[in-house]
Parts: C-alpha cells; sequence; structure tokens
C-alpha cells in the first residue's frame, strides 16, 4: 500500500468522473515544508504562525516574520501559501501577551480579537506578510471571525499597511488573495455577507464542532460526544459552500475534517473547492478522490 501511494506523486486530485479538487497542506513551521513537497501537495492551506510567537521569549520582530514566511514562500516555488494571521489565546498561552487568566477561555479573549484591539502587533505581521508576498504566491486568512464589520475594519488595517508600504517603496503583491477562517457558527449564519468581502473561506472544523456542539475540544472526557459527523455540522458544510460559491468566494476546509476519506465523497458533492490535511494524509485523501465517481 506504501509503494502505491508513493505511485500518486504527480497525479491530479481528480475523480473517475473528472471532478478536481485542490489538496493542499496544514504546516505549523518552516520546518515542515519539506514534508509538503515529498507529499506533492499542491500548496500550503494553513500555516499556522503561532508557531513564531510560541517559541519567542518576546513579540518575534518584522524582520524574524519577513525571513520565515519568505522561506516558505520561496521553498513553495509560486504554489499557494496561506499564511493564518496570529490566533493564540485558548489552548495557545504566550506568557509576553500578559493575557488575563479567563474562566472561559475558549470564548475569550483570542485571535482576531487581539489582533483588532493591539493593532501594533497585526500590523507588524502584515506588514511581514505583505513583504514575504512579493516572493511567492501568498494568501492572507484571518481566524475566528464572527461579523463583517470585522472583516472591514481587517480590510481598513491592511490599507493603511499597504499605503505605508507603497510610500517606503517597498513591494508586495498588490492584489494578495484575503480569506476567512469559517469556525463559529456566527460565520456560518453570515456566510452569505462574507462571502462578498472576501476571496476564500477555510473551515476550521476543530472550533466549529466546538462551539456548534458545545464541547470543549480539548476535554478528552467529552470524546464521545464530540460527533464530527453531526447533522447540524454537515448541514452547515453544504451551507458555507453555497453562500460562499455565491459570493464568488473558493471554500475549502483546513480543520482535520478535511482528511477524514470516510466524507471525502460528500465533500466532492457538497462543492468543496479545496481540502487542506497534514502533510502525511495528501497521497491517502488523493487515493481517495481518485476512487470516487460523484455520478453514483
Ligand atoms: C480549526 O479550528 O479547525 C483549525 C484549523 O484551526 P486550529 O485547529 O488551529 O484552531
Ligand atoms: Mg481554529
Amino acid at each position: 500500500k506504501k509503494r502505491l501511494l508513493q505511485e500518486l506523486k504527480g497525479q491530479d486530485n481528480v475523480t473517475l468522473d473528472g471532478k478536481r479538487i485542490n489538496l493542499y497542506a496544514n504546516i505549523g513551521g518552516v520546518g515542515d515544508v519539506a514534508s509538503v513537497l515529498a507529499n506533492d501537495a499542491g500548496g500550503i492551506g494553513l500555516f499556522r504562525s503561532e508557531f513564531l510567537y510560541l517559541e519567542s521569549d518576546t513579540y518575534p520582530t518584522e524582520e524574524a516574520q519577513f525571513s520565515a514566511y519568505r522561506k516558505v514562500a520561496e521553498n513553495m516555488a509560486g504554489k499557494k501559501v496561506i499564511i493564518r494571521t496570529l490566533d493564540i489565546g485558548a489552548d495557545k498561552q504566550v506568557d509576553y501577551f500578559e493575557l488575563d487568566k479567563e474562566d472561559n477561555p475558549a470564548l475569550g479573549y483570542r485571535a482576531i480579537r487581539i489582533c483588532l484591539t493591539r493593532p501594533e502587533i497585526f500590523k507588524t505581521q502584515l506588514r511581514a506578510i505583505l513583504r514575504a508576498s512579493y516572493y511567492g504566491n501568498i494568501s492572507i486568512m484571518f481566524p475566528m471571525i464572527i461579523s463583517v464589520s470585522e472583516v472591514k475594519k481587517i480590510k481598513e488595517i491592511l490599507a493603511e499597511v499597504k499605503a505605508e508600504l507603497d510610500a517606503e517603496g517597498i513591494p508586495y503583491k498588490k492584489d494578495i488573495e484575503i480569506g476567512v477562517m469559517i469556525e463559529t457558527p456566527a460565520a456560518v449564519m453570515i456566510s452569505e455577507e462574507l462571502g462578498k468581502e472576501v476571496d476564500f473561506f477555510s473551515i476550521g472544523t476543530n472550533d466549529l464542532t466546538q462551539y456548534t456542539l458545545a464541547i470543549d475540544r480539548q476535554n478528552p472526557k467529552l470524546d464521545d460526544f464530540y460527533d464530527s459527523h453531526h447533522p447540524a455540522l454537515l448541514k452547515m458544510l453544504q451551507m458555507i459552500v453555497d453562500n460562499g460559491h455565491k459570493g464568488g468566494a473558493w471554500v475549502g476546509i483546513c480543520g482535520e475534517l478535511g482528511a477524514d476519506t470516510t466524507l471525502t465523497e460528500t465533500f466532492l458533492k457538497m462543492g468543496f473547492d479545496e481540502l487542506s490535511v497534514s502533510p502525511s494524509m495528501i497521497l491517502r485523501v488523493r487515493d481517495k478522490i481518485r476512487s470516487i465517481d460523484t455520478t453514483k
């Protein structure tokens, strides 16, 4: 079986009846790019940028971030690299942020909520990402979105950062693609409006499951209740695809569910454009896609 999977390198992610889907990889650092390339992923669908903040004992500088993002973009040689902006808080605590202890950290001050209230941190990261975008095919993705006004605010801040770079004569990809993670039930319910604001959606099924089922994803006692195939979730997935497409956004999945091959056929039939999975799952999911006939 292992040898057979290796033979799938260089092959298309195409079903027996000719349906294609992009198959990208999730990474948590620069060191993961080798395995992305070794497993023949078409791009990086989720670059968790937290590692830069977690492995440092103070705020990572613009230069340090620029250098990491640029390296990944260059190594991917023109293939898409979707960088997710800072997603700390909740389960990912970083001391120098001096975040308060919270009773409900998963419902607390985290991710985009930190970025929007501490714009100096956000702007440093956006500057680094934009500068790196000159050296490859980078997109930016924002986590934990719950409203259209957040997206509008993000766009304003991004425009300010672009104007700064323009004034300094620093090159970047002017029409850089932006997307949001759909990982709260609120984002699902307003996905029609969100789809008009962004270029793409990527569904964070880990958090979306947690928030929809009201089940702490960190609590092993609840594993039996954490039903990732719950009909409420499957209905949401279809709704997100349809609303994204209505607004002209492409739609993918970057949570763990994307690698669940018992659902690959369902995802294809729902109309997903992309699945982003851990590098080690790329060829297994490709194998599955190539065995499916969606007309049957
Ligand atoms: C998710 O929530 O599904 C996701 C991809 O993001 P993370 O697991 O990093 O929260
Ligand atoms: Mg998440």
